[in-house]
């Protein structure tokens, strides 16, 4: 059956590699690879409890470690960035969970694809750097996408509703982060603090912070542009403090069709694995009295600027989105050091756009630009440092 397709998570340590673990374990579905970066000792404690046959670590001191710490397991440690596409390679697991952080999460999907497997994608990095290259790979190899962003799986579970012709538009809906309803000058000098406490998902720290400043709204118009073929001017961005609707599908006729339910992640991770079948949910079910209300309302461009630079980018193509995510990689760790304003973010990211963008859109370009965007965005956020 489905749900005993054997698994792979890759971030297995993360916010979302932990929920995606949690679900597997819920339908007992085995987990036959897992990956993370450097978090030895909760690598260690999810090869213990899930069994894999291999775990990846793709920093290589880090895989050295936890080789000695799982000596005494069956597991076998592979190391480094190679090792991991490698164990992608060989593996044989049916469904890869990609919950990588970043562009480095690129790579690996591409691996999956290659072998035709199904993709379960959390990395919105994969298709936002590099969306077209991946849907021609996955055509000529019959691998799967599915969705794992929230936002996405609800349109993707919207657009069964109609056929791809009759589509009118895609409705997206953002919580508006921590700081809707603030302006420009607010936001200014907005603390770490401040930008870590959102008010309905739980996640990572750098989706934290992208919601915060609505680079992730833009990130995900990116990604509906390349997973679902729809053009930019087609996707409406609509703020929805309560985080219930997860996002739209309007029909040539009129009609809306959306997917609700309560803001987990592990309901999104749950579809991925079993699609086309439903299973017990892992999650709570939603009750709307509960709720009261919903609650709708337009963005607004002024105070989060890198949600229409987003859109800029995905019309301009080559290789902005890529120059976009990896300048955002990089000012938004800046942030996290404290070592860079709230919004000097937008300023890094901006400007690193200008400078760097390609038109190429072959995969060489993109690796090439991501490198070179960084290397850019470091000098400025180094420039507009606070002091
Ligand atoms: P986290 O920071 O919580 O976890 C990231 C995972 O990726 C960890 O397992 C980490 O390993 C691993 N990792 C970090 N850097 C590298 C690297 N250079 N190479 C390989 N692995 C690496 O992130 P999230 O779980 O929040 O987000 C993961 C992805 O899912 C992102 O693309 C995000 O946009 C997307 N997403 C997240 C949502 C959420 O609710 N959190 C919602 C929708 C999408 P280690 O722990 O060892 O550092
Ligand atoms: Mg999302």
């Amino acid at each position: 059956m489905n749900q005993e397709r054997p698994i792979a998570v890759l971030g297995a340590t993360g916010s979302v590699g932990r929920q995606a673990l949690e679900v597997a374990e819920a339908l007992g579905t085995p987990v036959t690879l897992l990956s993370a970066h450097s978090s030895v000792a909760a690598a260690e404690a999810a090869a213990r409890r899930f069994t894999p046959t291999r775990i990846a670590m793709t920093d290589e001191a880090a895989a050295r470690d936890l080789a000695v710490r799982l000596a005494d397991t069956a597991t076998k440690v592979v190391p480094g960035r190679e090792g991991l596409l490698e164990a992608i390679a060989t593996d044989r697991a049916e469904t890869y969970v990609n919950a990588i952080l970043g562009s480095a999460g690129l790579l690996p999907s591409l691996a999956v694809v290659d072998r035709g497997k199904r993709l379960a994608l959390a990395n919105k990095e994969t298709m936002v750097v590099a969306g077209k290259l991946v849907r021609e790979r996955a055509a000529a190899t019959g691998a799967e996408l599915l969705p794992v962003d929230s936002e996405h799986s609800a349109i993707f579970q919207s657009l069964s509703a109609g056929r791809p012709r009759e589509v009118k538009r895609l409705i997206l809906t953002a919580s508006g982060g921590p700081f809707r309803g603030y302006t420009r000058e607010r936001l200014a000098t907005v603390t770490r603090a401040e930008a870590l406490a959102h008010p309905t998902w739980q996640m990572g720290e750098k989706i934290t912070v992208d919601s915060a400043t609505m680079m992730n709204k833009g990130f995900e118009v990116i990604e509906a542009v390349r997973l679902f073929d729809v053009p930019p001017d087609r996707i409406e961005v609509v703020v929805h403090p309560e985080s219930i609707i997860h996002s739209a599908v309007e029909y040539i006729d009129n009609t809306v069709i959306a997917e609700l339910s309560v803001p987990d992640m592990r309901a999104c991770v749950q579809y991925a694995l079993t699609y086309p079948a439903r299973r017990v949910g892992v999650t709570p079910a939603l009750d709307l009295a509960a709720v009261g209300g919903l609650t709708f309302a337009r963005p607004d461009p002024v105070a989060f600027p890198l949600l229409p630079l987003a859109y800029e980018a995905v019309r301009r193509g080559g290789t902005a989105p890529a120059v976009l995510n990896a300048a955002d990689e990089v000012a938004v760790a800046a942030f996290l050091r404290e070592e860079l304003a709230f919004g000097e973010i937008p300023r890094v990211v901006a400007e690193t756009l200008g400078i760097v963008a390609t038109p190429a859109e072959d995969l060489e370009a993109i690796l090439a630009s991501d490198t070179a965007a960084r290397e850019t965005a470091a000098a400025l956020a180094a420039k507009y440092a606070l002091r």
